[in-house]
């Protein structure tokens, strides 16, 4: 019997249903569900309630927060409880995955052991997470069951009450140019935007805003404060730059910036002011600003209000590389250590693990993220976005970009646990997810991790094609083989598509290095150059892509490179 506390919240009932769901679906039984006072024999007890409290007095949800949970046999029941937000229910989703072996690879790929008798020795098992924000950014991740089962918790997945809402970001990201609009105020107050080669500058790609104008300060405060009272339950407010380098060159601004050393400084004395006055009215809510591009070595002086998350963002390392060993990321390592003695561990990190520019060009990073999570936790890290292939499109067989089904299950494991043994995840989703299969693409993966760690070859998420100079024809050949092999090994029709869904990284570079030679060869070549971009494009299509980079439709980059081979 599944007992529920009368007053438990929306994601213990959900909880409770999905314990009946897959326990029915594992075994056959279909579970009664019962109120406290109709305790049996045997009890599967989910949420704090007297009964909890009777079987396991010495379990302490109200200090385990809002996500922790217990899990423990005593006799011949079972309880599980936590926070009321997430914890219990993600409770209910450890013990069916750590103990009964439930996995959920994917929205559409879940692997449900089957056992006519359910049995498992005495549990004694503690849960939290190691960050208190956790969003791998892949559109298939955005599907409700799946980030409430993998337990995450981020801004863009679907997550409604019943599966325990989320951490919402109230606006995401660059903001200024919504906080103080360009086409509100440009023209009669200029001084509000920033002086860049003595013209005043606002907007997304254009400028920034002037920080030293305490009227800038007086705007912004008002429109957050706004924007709170419209959405208070959207716990982060994002006061963030825009996406452009021109920081405002003013004397005052200039000034603060070289006692600082860093423009993050005035950025953060800015956005302490807005934190201040937020506190006063809202002493819950936080805000949200980026160490970013222009921003992103930390400041001399300043240090952020506890109520300022600071988001870290790695743009510019190398992602085939622990971060620590890479001798590029020496720069990022040291601003990582400069953000972490500064921010009283709460830095959140905006990480990178597609290529923008090339989205199924294959990105061998899986090693890197093995090690870095981990480091971000040692870092005083506590947010984690991990941003994929978020524009791919959303077909059955994940987005579309290199790996991310794959990238976006390790990602959600890792961020709740940053010790998980990413190679036996690894292994668990590859066997999984393509079956037989699974062993050949574990060797392809293999190859290339191995290619760019055994010759310290680099890798950068806006590289081109040409620059994956890792992809020789040697591992071009290999990997082909590979994918034959795997293409063999799958029993389904459905673990073939998945097959030739991850194939196409292959094929990407190599319709593409075919085209590029043909744009020199023989009008055959062409004919069949353009034949063979065709057949792929249709192929990404058929499996749900739309873009192949961030903003550039699959359509338009077949035209790009089929236009000069029809001359
Ligand atoms: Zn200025
Ligand atoms: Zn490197």
């Amino acid at each position: 019997m599944i007992v529920l506390a009368g007053d438990a919240s929306p994601s213990e009932k959900h909880a409770a249903a999905e314990m009946q769901t897959f326990i029915e679906q594992i075994s056959g039984a279909k579970l009664p569900m019962a109120g406290e006072a109709e305790g049996s024999k045997k009890m599967i007890v989910i949420g704090a309630c007297d009964t909890q409290r009777k079987l396991a007095p010495e379990m302490d949800v109200t200090a385990m927060g809002e996500e922790g949970f217990a899990i423990k046999t005593v006799g011949p029941h079972l309880v599980i409880a936590g926070g009321k937000q997430r914890g219990t229910m993600y409770g209910v989703y450890t013990f069916l995955e750590d103990v009964l072996g439930c996995r959920w690879y994917t929205s559409t790929v879940s692997k449900i052991p089957e056992m006519r008798s359910i049995r498992f020795g005495s549990l004694d098992i503690a849960g939290k997470p190691d960050f208190e924000y956790r969003e791998p950014y892949y559109t298939d991740a955005w599907d409700a069951d799946w980030a409430a089962r993998n337990k995450v918790n981020g801004n863009a997945p679907r997550l409604d009450e019943s599966r325990g809402g989320k951490i919402a970001y109230n606006r995401f990201c660059h903001t200024f140019d919504e906080l103080v609009p360009t086409g509100k105020y440009l023209k009669d107050h200029p001084e509000y935007y920033s002086l860049v080669n003595g013209v005043r500058q606002g907007g997304q790609y254009q400028g920034q805003l002037c920080l030293t104008n305490p009227e800038v300060v007086r705007v912004v405060t008002e429109t957050v404060l706004t924007w709170i009272a419209e959405k208070p339950d959207f716990r982060i407010v994002s006061v963030t730059q825009n996406d452009n380098g021109n920081y405002c060159q003013c004397e005052k601004c200039k000034a603060v910036d070289a006692e600082e050393g860093s423009p993050s400084g005035l950025m953060l004395r800015f956005v302490n002011q807005v934190a201040d006055e937020v506190a006063k009215s809202y002493p819950n809510n936080l805000i949200d600003t980026f160490a970013y591009w222009y921003t992103e070595a930390p400041p001399k002086i300043t240090k952020p209000r506890p109520n300022v998350r600071v988001r870290l963002c790695p743009i510019n390392n190398c992602q085939h590389h622990p971060y620590e060993i890479c001798p590029e990321n020496k720069a990022f390592m040291d601003r990582l250590n400069g953000w972490h003695a500064i921010t009283n561990n709460v830095l959140y990190i905006w990480h990178y693990n597609t290529i923008f520019a090339n989205y199924l060009l294959p990105l061998p990073d899986l090693e890197e993220l093995a090690a870095d999570v981990p480091l971000y936790k040692r870092s005083g890290v506590v947010g984690v976005f991990f941003q994929g292939t978020y524009t791919a499109g959303n077909g059955p067989y994940g987005g579309g970009g290199f790996m991310d089904d794959l990238k976006a299950y390790l990602l959600a494991k890792l961020a709740w646990n940053s010790k998980t043994d990413a190679r036996a995840v690894r292994q668990d989703f590859l066997q999984g997810y393509f079956g037989k299969a699974g062993k050949p693409i574990a060797e392809y993966l293999d190859l290339l991790h191995d290619k760019v760690r055994k010759e310290n070859i680099h890798g950068h998420i806006f590289d081109s094609v040409e620059k994956a100079a890792f992809l020789t024809d040697d591992v071009m050949a290999a990997s082909n083989q590979l994918f034959d092999e795997a293409e063999k090994l799958a029993s389904s029709p459905d673990e073939l598509r998945r097959v030739k869904h991850a194939r196409l990284s292959i094929r990407y570079v190599e319709v593409y290095r075919q085209a590029k030679k043909a744009a020199s060869g023989s009008p055959a070549e062409k004919r069949e150059a353009i034949a063979d971009l065709r057949r792929f494009v249709k192929d990404c299509q058929a499996d749900g892509i739309v873009n192949a980079s961030e903003g550039g439709p699959i359509q338009g980059w077949y035209e790009g490179l089929a236009a000069p081979l029809r001359q």
